[in-house]
Formats: C-alpha cells, structure tokens, sequence
C-alpha cells in the first residue's frame, strides 16, 4: 500500500485504505492510504514548522535540491511514465515526454529561485535606498486535478519551493496512488518542506483551504470549485491562483493552410481522449472552406487507433472514469437531440466493452446555444461550425465565459494581430495550438482562471512584495512639520 508523506515519514492514516483503478480495464492496480482531517492538520503543522529554516536556507542549496528532483525523475522516467498510465489511462508516449517536461520545469525554478529576489528602485536622495524585497508566502496548499497528475503539480511546487515556501499537496481522488509514488523524489528534502496527503476535496480540500496557517492556496480544477474556493479564501484574504477550466476556441480562415489546421483540429480535440484544458472544444470555420475542412476532419477522425495508453499505437486512449464518459454522453445526445449531426463517433466504441473508452466524435449543425458548445466538454468531441467572416468567429470566440485558450489558423498578419490583441484568452496560439513553453506564463482569463504558472509570472505568485525604504545615513529630515 502506498502511504501518505507528512514530515518525511509515510503514514498509513485511520481510515480504510482505497483501490486505485486503470481506466483502460477497469482493474485495480494498487492500494494507497487515504487521509481526512487529522493527516491534514498533521501536514500543515509540519510545512509551519519547517517554514523559517526552509526560507532561510541559502538558494543556491535549495536550488541543488530542486535538480536532485529533476535528476531522480529522469533516472526513473520509464517506471514514472508507465505509473502515470496505469491510473490516468493516457498514452505512455506522451507521459514520457512529461515526465522529461516536469524535470526540466524543477531545473527551471531552481535556476530562477538563484537568480531573483525582488530589485532596487531609484530614490529621491543619494542618502536613500528603496528596495522592492520579494519573500515567500509560507505554507502553500496545492490542489490538483486528475488529468495531469504530475505536470500541473510541479508547475506549482517547483516555483513554490524555489521561492522558499513549503508545501502541502493534495491530487485528485482518482489519481492519489501515482502521486503518493512521488514522495520518493523528495525524500532528500528537510522534514515537512513537502508533504503529500490523501483524500476526498471536499473534505482534506476544504481544510486546507479554510486552514489559518495555509497562505495560499493553488489550484487547478473545475471552474465551480475555483469558485468555491475563491469565496472560502476570502475570510483570511488568502493569495490565491487559480488555474481553471476552458471551452477553447480554434478559427479557420478561408486563406489557411486546411490541411494543417484539420490535424490540429483533430490532434487539439483527441488528445488524452479530450481531457485537456486547453483542448480545442470549438471549430469555427469560413464558410468557403468549412466543406472541405469538416471532410478532411471527419477522414482524420476515422482512422484514429483506439486503445490503452500503455500500447504505444494508441491515440485515442479511455477517459478516466464511467461517470465523466457519461457526462459528455449527454452533452453529444442533448446536442443531438436540438438539431446536431453526429458525423462519427457519438458513443462507446462498438469493440471496447472493458475500459471507459469514448470514440472520438464530430458534430456538425452545432449552435451556440446548445450545452457542447457553451459548457466545457472535457472529452473527445469536436463541434464544427461555419461562419461568415473572421468577424463572426471572433465575436462568437469572445462570446463564452471562459478565456484558457485559443487558435487562430491563418496566413494574414493583420488578422493575427487584430486577433492577439482581442482574443479573451490567456493562452493565444497562431497555427500551433497547444504549445507550452516553460519561460512562457500559462493561464486564463474570465472564467477559467486568476494568475499565471511558468515563467516569472509563475515564480511571482508565491512571493510577496514588500517595499523597503531606508535611509542610510538617518536624521531629521522634512517629515518633522518643518512648516509650523
Ligand atoms: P475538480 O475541480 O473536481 O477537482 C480538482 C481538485 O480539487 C481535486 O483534487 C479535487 O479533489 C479537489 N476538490 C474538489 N472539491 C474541493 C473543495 N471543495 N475544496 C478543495 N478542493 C476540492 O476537477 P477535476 O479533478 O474533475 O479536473 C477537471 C477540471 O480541471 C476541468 O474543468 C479542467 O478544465 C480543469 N483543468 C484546468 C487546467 C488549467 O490549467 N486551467 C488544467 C487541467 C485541468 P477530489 O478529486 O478528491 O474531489
């Protein structure tokens, strides 16, 4: 059974411990220990306890820590992408590559965390000094979704720890026994510097939110928990970041490369069965091409390999559960039901009775008024839509409450530039959806999110801002009512 870790030592916690499930046969692979409260009161007492020794450790000896992370991952990269397979169902191909992308990330942080403390600014007198100091938060709580249980965490602890914070995590209930595993490449950290805990959000998840002794809390979830915990985090007016859901829009322009932008269409709306948060949930397309495009996507979606993510032919691998296969399942029959053509998929494929398999679907004779094209889909279907102008399909792309991401395909520079400047997304892609880049910052806006991970911006948000004033040589100065 695999344990929590709480001050460097593995607890077993009081309550049964759980099953973790691989989506792709429904079996179960391991057990893992779950927590409740006392575990979360335990992990916040050790992270305070190990705060003023952590931030004052000399960042060259944190950042040595933090490549020790990165060396450890890539020695067991493998063991580590196979792992993250067998609980989140996605192809093995892909969580190679993110484990080698959550390694550089602790490289990333370590070097940063080096490099920056905050910066002087220019006084009024040569006898001052201004000083915009830059100093960690404290115990940062890090909750995180299912769908990518590695890489949205060291997004979050790499930055947190380089800052000089310590954490406590909290993963997904579906997801708990991968993250649990990770507690062996932090092992070489002080006690309570990292803690990883079980259990369900709304209980373990809310303590940490509610928790005085918790400054802040990251997040990456669904837009009604974020919200949830924007309004819990109020009471103490903690630091929040919140990193939430999307309904992406991808536009094609009559003048674009077709091909190209229907395998992006196609790659951007299947990829990890369509539970990305930056997945492409809506194809707006020129009417001119929109024939042409919908058939090539259609030919595309055909000749997909369905399978387990463990198979490295596979490219459309299970969802993670029966319940969230049912969830899209009725997005695809309420927008059939209103008028939507489902051009393939719509369903379980016919050959998968085991695993929570969804064949990747296209709909056509989709409006905006229909669930699919509002509400997050989060699974493999991709809705296609004719517009009239570049006009339209900017004004319906700026229509949803969401802004993660978007992606324009076009060869016109003044459409890009008038769509990088009004696109409400954080994530702007032009013909290259979904690239992330660790020196560039990743987020949302509206509805899918507050702050920013990567980058500096990424640093930034765990670290507060003082701004120290001093005078060097001290004295009387104006401040004494010289007037009276
Ligand atoms: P949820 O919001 O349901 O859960 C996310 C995490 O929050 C889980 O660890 C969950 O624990 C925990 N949680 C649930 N309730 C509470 C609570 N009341 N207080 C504190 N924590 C709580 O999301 P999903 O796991 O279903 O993930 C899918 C969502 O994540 C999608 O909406 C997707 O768009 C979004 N996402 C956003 C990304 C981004 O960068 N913007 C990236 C990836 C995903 P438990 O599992 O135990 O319920």
């Amino acid at each position: 059974m695999r344990k929590m870790w709480i001050n460097s030592r593995e607890v077993s916690g009081a309550q049964p411990p759980r099953t973790a499930l691989d989506p792709a046969t429904e079996e179960g692979i391991g057990e893992f220990a779950w927590g409740n409260r006392r575990e979360a009161e335990e992990a916040v007492a050790a992270a305070k306890a190990a705060f003023p020794a952590w931030r004052n450790t000399p960042a060259s000896e944190r950042a040595a820590m933090l490549h020790e992370v990165a060396r450890r991952m890539r020695q067991n990269l493998e063991a580590l992408a196979t792992e993250l397979t067998l609980e989140t169902g996605r192809s093995i191909r892909k969580n190679r590559g993110y484990v080698e992308w959550s390694a550089q990330c602790f490289d990333y942080y370590a070097e940063i965390g080096r490099h920056y403390r905050g910066r002087i600014i220019p006084s009024p007198e040569v006898s001052q000094l201004s000083v915009v100091l830059k100093v960690p938060l404290g115990v940062i709580a890090a909750i995180v979704p299912w769908n990518y249980p590695l890489l949205l965490l060291t997004w979050k602890i790499a930055p947190a720890l380089a800052a000089g914070n310590t954490v406590v995590v909290k993963p997904a209930t579906y997801t708990s026994w991968v993250t649990l595993g990770f507690a062996r490449y932090f092992e070489h950290f002080p006690p309570g510097v990292i803690n990883i805990l079980t259990g369900s959000g709304v209980e373990v998840g809310d303590y940490l939110v509610t928790h005085p002794d918790v400054r802040m809390i990251a997040f990456t979830g669904s837009t009604a928990v974020g919200q949830h915990i924007m309004r819990q985090a109020a009471a103490e007016m903690k630091h929040i970041h919140l990193e939430l859901g999307g309904k992406d829009p991808l536009i094609v322009c009559a003048d674009a490369d077709i091909e190209a932008a229907a395998r992006a269409a196609v790659w951007g709306g299947f990829l990890n069965a369509g539970q990305v948060c930056t997945s492409v949930e809506r194809v707006y397309v020129e009417q001119e091409v929109y024939l042409t495009l919908l058939e090539r996507i259609v030919d595309l979606t055909r000749q997909l390999v369905i399978g387990p993510g463990i198979d490295p032919e596979s490219e459309v691998t299970p969802m993670i559960r029966h319940e969230e296969r049912e969830k899209v399942d009725y997005q695809v029959k309420m927008a059939e039901k209103a008028g939507a053509s489902i051009l393939t998929g719509g369903g379980v494929p016919p050959d998968k009775h085991k695993g929570f398999y969804y064949a990747p679907t296209v709909l056509s004779e989709v409006d905006e008024n229909m669930l699919v094209m509002q509400e997050e889909t989060f699974g493999p279907v991709l809705p296609v839509a004719p517009v009239n102008d570049f006009d339209e399909a900017m004004e319906r792309a700026n229509r949803s409450p969401y802004g993660l991401g978007a992606t324009l395909f076009t060869t016109e520079a003044r459409k890009v530039k008038r769509y990088m400047e009004t696109i409400e997304a954080g994530n702007v892609w032009v013909n290259d959806p979904l690239i992330d880049n660790l020196a560039g910052p990743f987020g949302g806006m509206k509805r899918s999110g507050i702050g920013r991970e990567l980058g500096m911006e990424g640093f930034e948000e765990f670290l507060e801002t003082k701004h120290v004033h001093w005078d060097i040589e001290g004295g009387i100065k104006n401040w004494w009512f010289p007037w009276e």
